[in-house]
């Protein structure tokens, strides 16, 4: 099946029901199916055929899901780009999934796309600017295309199910962003799995404030929502205040946000201020979130919060449940239906198989098997080996398991700390930081020092201005919870932490920042 039919099962079920709201604009089920089609049959006119790429540069907003659909419709290939990359960047993915349309935002600055001009694939500019008397010849206009194209209802393949439906690339966290290969299978299987996992209906409204190019607020949240008929509501540019309002007008019920949004609206001076009473679940992941902020969740914004672990190579692999939230601080949950899990020892240098998995409570890497795991990298096959093997991902986090089954999250493996030769995992520091009143956000990194070989630094955003590193050192001693070589040696208190859009602090830019200059690479 192709994941378009989705959309299409539910115009033919819900057609009246309102599918998408984007800012002042309401589309019905039917009439966005229309719009889907039009630009589908403009897109088909252009020359796009199955199989091939058609990027888009957009912020948040309909375009991003009108051309998703539309791709799909036609068996091509949906490239979703992150808006925020530099035009460098951008130009690496349009080289690297060889797209042939690019579909560009009012963000889009004229170096980009002078550096896409010389990508010698693409042949067609779609440009989403407000005004299409306004924009470079021999461009075409989104909303000119979408509207004023006839549908023929020309007979097309249906594209097959292990065909691929989009290349999403990862967050970049660690190197260079990299092509996961969706199929169309795939995305239906991790819509399937949400809509159990957080019982969706067409009762419910959904707020998307977290990036639709990423496998979490597409895949995992927005496509779901579609599959039960439900109404999404996108938010172009996240604010939280902006977001409160939003729960309220909207009567939403169901928000997918990344911890440092949820973050922000739970110290937002005007939370009490807003209606949230509709809100049913919140869903968070992408990033550690600290069981003192689910807590706080649970008492000041929305009782039903969900810890979702995933990857852009396995979605939604591991999910803490409201109802177990405060009796497992800390963890990651249980597998989800569809998901089989291990830990085995995590041993960077040798061949691990699946079957040499750790004793329950240590400390291993997590792999992960199941319909939604993807096929492998785009014109990456030595990445893929190392990924992917006998359908298991290798997903390169470490992870422990208790006697009840559920699974906890202690870091990449890439950003575990060695210090004095012992091992120290900075999220069980995180999380005693972030139980220190007057702690806003915290990040815990290994920094270069001669004797120790790195020191474990912790950098802290305060919303207290008369927390020192005294109070905090005293906080640490205080508490049972950690052995004193593990605390952290030294304090650096931020404005803010350095984060990418997908909610993760960018720790390697810590360490380049404040690692003494004398040890750094
Ligand atoms: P790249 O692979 O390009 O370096 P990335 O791994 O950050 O970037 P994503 O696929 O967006 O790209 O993110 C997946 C990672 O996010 C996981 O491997 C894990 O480290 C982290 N993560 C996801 N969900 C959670 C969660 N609930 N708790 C802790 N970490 C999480
Ligand atoms: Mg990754």
């Amino acid at each position: 099946m192709h994941i378009a039919r989705i959309l299409e099962a539910s115009a033919e079920r819900y057609p009246d029901h309102y599918a998408l709201v984007y800012e002042k604009r309401r589309w019905t089920y039917a009439e966005w199916l229309g719009r889907v089609r039009r630009f589908a049959q403009a897109l088909a006119d252009l020359g796009v055929r199955p199989g091939d790429r058609v990027a888009f540069y957009v912020s948040t907003s309909e375009n991003s899901v009108t051309t998703y659909f539309a791709c799909q419709l036609l068996g091509a290939v949906a490239v979703p780009m992150n808006f925020r990359l530099s035009p460098g960047e951008a130009a690496y993915i349009l080289q690297d999934s060889g797209a042939r349309v690019l579909v560009y935002g009012r963000a889009l600055t004229e170096n980009t796309l002078k550096i896409a001009a010389d990508v010698r694939s693409v042949h067609d500019y779609i440009s989403c600017a407000y005004d299409p008397a306004n924009i470079p010849a021999g461009h075409h206009h989104f909303d000119t295309l979408a509207e004023l194209t006839a549908d023929r209802n020309e007979p097309r393949p249906v594209p097959d199910g292990n065909s691929i439906s989009s290349l999403v690339y990862t967050s970049g966290t660690t190197g260079r962003p990299k092509g996961v290969t969706h199929t169309h299978n795939n995305d239906l299987a991790i819509a399937m799995n949400c809509v159990m996992e957080y019982s969706l209906s067409h009762a419910d409204n959904a707020l998307h404030i977290a990036p639709l190019y990423h496998v979490g607020g597409m895949q995992a949240y927005f496509i779901p929502h579609l599959l039960v008929g439900g109404t999404n509501v996108v938010i172009g540019r996240y604010e939280a205040e902006k977001t409160l309002a939003t729960i309220a007008a909207e009567k939403i019920t169901t928000l997918f946000a990344v911890p440092t949004q949820i973050q922000e609206m739970l110290f937002h001076p005007q939370l009490p201020d807003f209606d949230v009473s509709s809100l049913r679940l919140i869903t968070t992941g992408g990033a550690a979130i600290s069981s003192a902020t689910m807590e706080r969740v649970m008492s000041d914004f929305c009782p039903g919060i969900f810890n979702g672990y995933g990857m852009t190579e396995a979605s939604l692999a591991l999910v803490l449940r409201p109802e177990d939230a405060l009796r497992k601080p800390g963890s990651c949950g249980k597998p989800t239906l569809i998901t089989e899990c291990r830990i085995i020892t995590d041993d960077q240098n040798r061949e691990v198989s699946p079957s040499e998995t750790v004793e329950c409570g240590k400390i291993g890497q997590l792999i992960v098997r199941g319909p939604q795991t993807m096929g492998g990298y785009w014109n990456k096959p030595f990445e893929t080996q190392k990924k992917l093997k006998a359908g298991w991902v290798y997903t390169g986090d470490l992870f422990s398991q208790d006697k009840d089954g559920f699974y906890y999250f202690h870091g990449r493996a890439d950003d575990m700390i060695v210090s004095g030769g012992e091992n120290i995992y900075p999220r069980e520091v995180e999380e005693i930081l972030y139980r220190c009143p007057g702690v806003q956000e915290a990040a815990v990194v290994g920094l270069k020092d001669g004797k120790w070989g790195q020191i474990v630094t912790a950098f802290v955003v305060r919303s207290d201005p008369a927390l020192t590193p005294e109070r905090l050192d005293a906080f640490f001693k205080a508490s049972d919870d950690l052995a004193p070589y593990k605390r952290p040696k030294r304090y650096v208190f931020l404005d803010s932490l350095p984060y990418n859009p997908s909610g993760k602090v960018l720790k390697r830019q810590l360490a380049a920042e404040f690692d003494p200059p004398d040890l750094q690479a």
